[in-house]
C-alpha cells in the first residue's frame, strides 16, 4: 500500500503551533514511507471562514520547509483539494448512503430540537439523537413516506443523518499510536452529514474525501478521537477500507494543565502561531515565530520534540535527519509540554552553527533597516563576540553601545551610583595613561596592560573591569572588554572612556545633590 497522508486544516484563523506539529509530522511519515503528502482545504462550514487565513496557511508550512506533493496549489490527480470545490462528491455519496439505508432525511426543526433538548435537561439528562429516540422525532424513519414525500415536494427544510447502527456495540479500531479503541456505539449519536443548507457537515466531507483521495493514514489531533468511531462507521457504511488512524498527544501549557492557548502566549511572552497574524475584521496583529527571530529549522526541531520521542540522547535533528528516523510508534501517548525557554535554546542552537559570513550579512541588513551603516568586517567581529550571549540574532541590537557611544540617558544609574566610587574616575583615567601607550592595540595585549595595571596598583579586578565596562558601554554585561576594546580601535577606545568618564561624573554630581 502506497503512503498518502494529508494536512487538513479548517481557514479559520491562524494556524496554531499544534496544527504545525500535525503538518509536520504526516510530513515526515510521508517521507519516512516514500509517500505523498497532501494539503486538504476543509471548508465545508462557511461561517467559520476567515478571509486570509488559507494563504496563511500555506506560507506558513513553506515557512517551515513543509513541501507540499499535493494540494490546490502543488497540483495533483485527485483534486479540487479544497472542500468548497468538492460538494458534488459529497451529496452524491449522501444519496448512496440513503438509498443503502444508513443515512435518512430529518425534518426537525431547530426549535423543535431545543425544546426536546430543554426537556431532556429539565429530567437532568442530555438528549442524543440516536437509535433510542429517532423514533420520536420527525424523520423518515418515524413518518409515513407518504407524509415525507409531501414534505420534500413541499420543499420543507432538512438535514440527512446517519443512522448509527444498533449493533455492534462497540466500535473497535486500532490507533497507531494508543492501541486498542472501543467506543460503545451507544454514545455515537445519529450525526448531521448534510445540513440544511445542503452542506456537507466535515464527518461526512473528511471521509469521502480521505476515501477518494486514497489517503492511507490519518495522522491528526487527539481532538478528533472521539470522532474516529463515528468516521469507522461511515467506512462501513459505505463499504470503503477505512484508512489507518493515528491521533497526536495535545500540546499542553507550560505549566503542564491543559491545552496550550494563545492566551498563555500572550501571558508567557512567546508566540503560539508560526508566523505573524493579522486579524482581518479587527486589524490587531499577533507575532509569530518567524517575526521573533526564530530559526524555521529550530522551530520545527521543537516541534518534532513535542510528541516524538527518538529514544536516545540526540535532540537535534534536522528535517532530512528527522525524515530518516521517524516512526509513528515513537509518538508519546500523553500530552506534551511546551517550553518557552526549551524553544530558545533550540534557536540558539541553529544560530550558533550558522557561518559567521551569513550572519554578517544578516546583520548588515538588520542594521541598515534601523538606519545603522555597520561595515560587514565590523559585523563580522560582533557576530564574533556577542553570538553566545544572544538567542536571536535581532537580540545584538539590545546592546545599542555596539553601535552608538553611550549617551548620557543611556547608564545604568544604578550601577554607577552602586560601583562607581570616589577613586574610581582617578583609576580609570590612570589605565587610560597606560592603554594609551599599547602600540599593536589587540585584545590579549590590552590584558596583559591591564592585568600589569592593577598588579602595579595593587587593585584588584571588581574595581576596575566593572567600571572600565560602565564606562565603555554604560552597564554591565556583554563580551570581554578587552576583545570590545580591540573592535573600538585605540582612538575610539580613548575617546569613549574619557567621554564615559566625564558624563559619570556629571551623573554622580546629580546623584550626590
Ligand atoms: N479540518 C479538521 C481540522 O481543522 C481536520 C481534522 C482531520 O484531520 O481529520 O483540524
Amino acid at each position: 500500500m502506497s503512503v498518502r497522508v494529508r494536512f487538513a486544516p479548517s481557514p479559520t484563523g491562524p494556524l496554531h503551533i499544534g496544527g504545525v506539529r500535525t503538518a509536520l509530522y504526516n510530513y515526515l511519515f510521508s517521507k519516512a514511507n516514500g509517500g505523498k503528502f497532501l494539503l486538504r482545504i476543509e471548508d465545508t462550514d462557511q461561517t467559520r471562514f476567515v478571509n486570509g487565513a488559507e494563504e496563511y496557511i500555506v506560507e506558513a508550512l513553506n515557512w517551515c520547509g513543509l513541501t507540499i506533493d499535493e494540494g490546490d496549489r502543488a497540483g495533483g490527480e485527485h483534486g479540487p483539494y479544497k472542500q468548497s470545490l468538492r460538494f458534488k462528491l459529497y451529496s452524491k455519496a449522501v444519496d448512496e448512503l440513503i438509498a443503502s439505508g444508513n443515512a435518512y432525511r430529518a425534518f426537525d426543526t431547530p426549535k423543535e430540537l431545543a425544546i426536546m433538548r430543554a426537556e431532556a435537561e429539565s429530567r437532568k439528562k442530555v438528549f442524543q439523537y440516536d437509535a433510542r429516540t429517532r423514533g420520536g422525532c420527525k424523520n423518515e424513519l418515524s413518518m409515513s413516506s407518504a407524509e415525507v414525500d409531501e414534505l420534500l415536494a413541499n420543499g420543507v427544510p432538512h438535514v440527512v443523518r446517519f443512522k448509527t447502527p444498533e449493533a455492534p456495540k462497540d466500535v473497535v479500531f486500532t490507533d497507531e499510536i494508543r492501541g486498542k479503541v472501543s467506543v460503545s456505539s451507544a454514545v455515537i449519536d445519529d450525526k448531521v452529514l448534510m445540513k440544511m443548507d445542503g452542506l456537507p457537515t466535515y464527518h461526512l466531507a473528511n471521509v469521502v474525501d480521505d476515501h477518494h483521495m486514497e489517503i492511507s493514514h490519518v495522522i491528526r489531533g487527539e481532538e478528533w478521537l472521539p470522532s474516529a468511531p463515528l468516521h469507522i462507521l461511515l467506512y462501513r457504511a459505505f463499504k470503503w477500507n477505512a484508512p489507518k488512524f493515528a491521533h497526536l498527544p495535545l500540546i499542553l501549557k507550560p505549566e503542564g494543565n491543559g491545552k496550550l492557548s494563545k492566551r498563555d502566549g500572550d501571558a508567557g511572552g512567546f508566540p503560539v502561531f508560526p508566523i505573524e497574524w493579522k486579524d482581518p475584521k479587527t486589524g490587531s496583529v499577533t507575532s509569530g515565530y518567524r517575526e521573533q527571530g526564530y530559526d524555521p529549522q529550530a522551530f520545527i526541531n521543537m516541534l518534532l520534540m513535542l510528541g516524538w520521542n527518538p529514544g536516545g540522547v540526540k535532540e537535534k535533528f534536522t528535517l532530512e535527519e528527522a525524515v530518516d528516523c521517524f516512526s509513528l510508534d515513537r509518538i508519546v501517548k500523553s500530552g506534551a509540554r511546551f517550553s518557552p525557554d526549551k524553544a530558545k535554546w533550540y534557536n540558539e542552537l541553529y544560530l550558533r552553527e550558522k557561518p559567521h559570513s551569513e550572519l554578517a550579512d544578516e546583520l548588515c541588513s538588520i542594521a541598515a533597516a534601523k538606519g545603522l551603516v555597520v561595515s560587514n568586517d565590523d559585523a563580522h567581529k560582533i557576530v564574533g563576540m556577542m553570538l553566545e550571549r544572544v538567542s536571536f540574532l535581532k537580540d545584538i541590537f539590545e546592546a545599542n553601545w555596539l553601535f552608538e557611544t553611550p549617551s548620557k540617558e543611556d547608564f545604568n544609574l544604578k550601577m554607577v551610583k552602586k560601583k562607581w566610587k570616589d577613586e574610581t574616575s582617578s583609576y580609570l583615567e590612570e589605565l587610560s595613561g597606560v592603554l594609551e601607550k599599547i602600540k599593536v592595540f589587540k585584545a590579549e595585549n590590552i590584558e596583559a596592560e591591564f592585568k600589569g595595571f592593577l598588579e602595579a596598583k595593587d587593585l584588584g579586578f571588581g574595581q576596575v573591569l566593572l567600571p572600565f565596562r560602565i564606562a565603555l558601554t554604560g552597564s554591565g554585561g556583554g563580551p570581554s572588554m578587552f576583545e570590545f576594546a580591540e573592535f573600538l580601535g585605540k582612538e575610539a577606545t580613548m575617546a569613549r572612556l574619557q567621554k564615559g568618564i566625564d558624563t559619570i561624573a556629571e551623573i554622580k554630581a546629580e546623584q550626590n545633590n
